[in-house]
């Protein structure tokens, strides 16, 4: 991967960014996503955001050998920290767990007035954003879900705007994603039979444990769980 030819996972959250926005990529490492996003045309400005030295000595090395240094600042700091009010209408977060893209989006949500899209990419627990997005105003606007390198990622895209609107059977479609259940691709149908897979391996463990009172509600949750992905994947 370099700043011409992402990820087909970077590529795939660049896709969604806006012509013409004011870019911030929380957690940018190595500034990839921002130095492609500018070489390309489609932002003319972008801050690079990271809390680690290491991959934030990346980014100003990135950005300082393509010569964008007018267009892209790196900036060091906990996730929105490094964005000030009104600087940013689009934001990428990409490559992390979904409780730890929530906790960034909710700890600097008085950053957020200006923005108009979020393009969020969880390695694992998109449910913790889609939760995040419903309580905080925040309209899903498309999701997509690829696999590259034998790993699912899934992307999720929100704007200001009706919380509630693509949901219809909330606790089904928080878990597995509203758009992604209609589109029932490949990838989120392997996606979903592994899980299943994972959950009943567990189950049968807690079958052969004491039945206490949490083996007995946690395999109650995990059947639950099973039937509902059972049920989309054979709708
Ligand atoms: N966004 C890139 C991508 O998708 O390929 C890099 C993903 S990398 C796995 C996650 C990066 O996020 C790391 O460089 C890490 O240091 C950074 N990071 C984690 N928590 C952060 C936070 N709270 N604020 C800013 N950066 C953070």
């Amino acid at each position: 991967m370099n700043t011409e030819k992402l990820s087909q996972r970077l590529e795939a959250v660049a896709n969604y960014i806006p012509s013409g926005s004011r870019l911030a990529d929380i957690g940018s490492d190595h500034a990839y996503l921002p130095c492609y996003a500018v070489k390309r045309g489609i932002v003319p400005f972008a801050i690079a955001g990271e809390v680690v030295e290491g991959p934030y000595q990346s980014a100003k090395r990135q950005v300082k050998m393509e010569g964008l240094d007018e267009q892209i600042i790196v900036r060091k700091g906990n996730g929105l920290e490094v964005i000030a009010p009104g600087e940013i209408d689009c934001i990428t977060i990409a490559g992390m767990g979904g409780a730890l893209i929530a906790s960034i989006l909710e700890e600097g949500k008085n950053k957020l007035e200006s923005v108009k899209r979020l393009i969020l990419q969880p390695n694992i627990s998109a449910m913790t954003i889609r939760q995040w997005l419903i309580d905080n105003g925040w309209e899903l606007k498309a999701e997509e879900i690829l696999e590259e390198d034998e790993k699912i990622y899934e992307i999720l895209v929100a704007e200001k705007g009706i919380p509630f609107k693509p949901y219809k059977d909330l606790q089904k479609e928080l878990l597995l994603g509203p758009f992604l259940i209609k589109q029932l691709s490949v990838s989120f149908q392997k996606k979903w039979r592994n899980e299943q897979k994972n959950w009943q391996r567990i189950l049968t463990q807690l079958e052969n444990a004491a039945q206490s009172e949490d083996t007995i509600l946690k395999k109650k949750e995990l059947n639950e769980k099973i039937q509902m992905v059972e049920e989309v994947l054979n709708k």
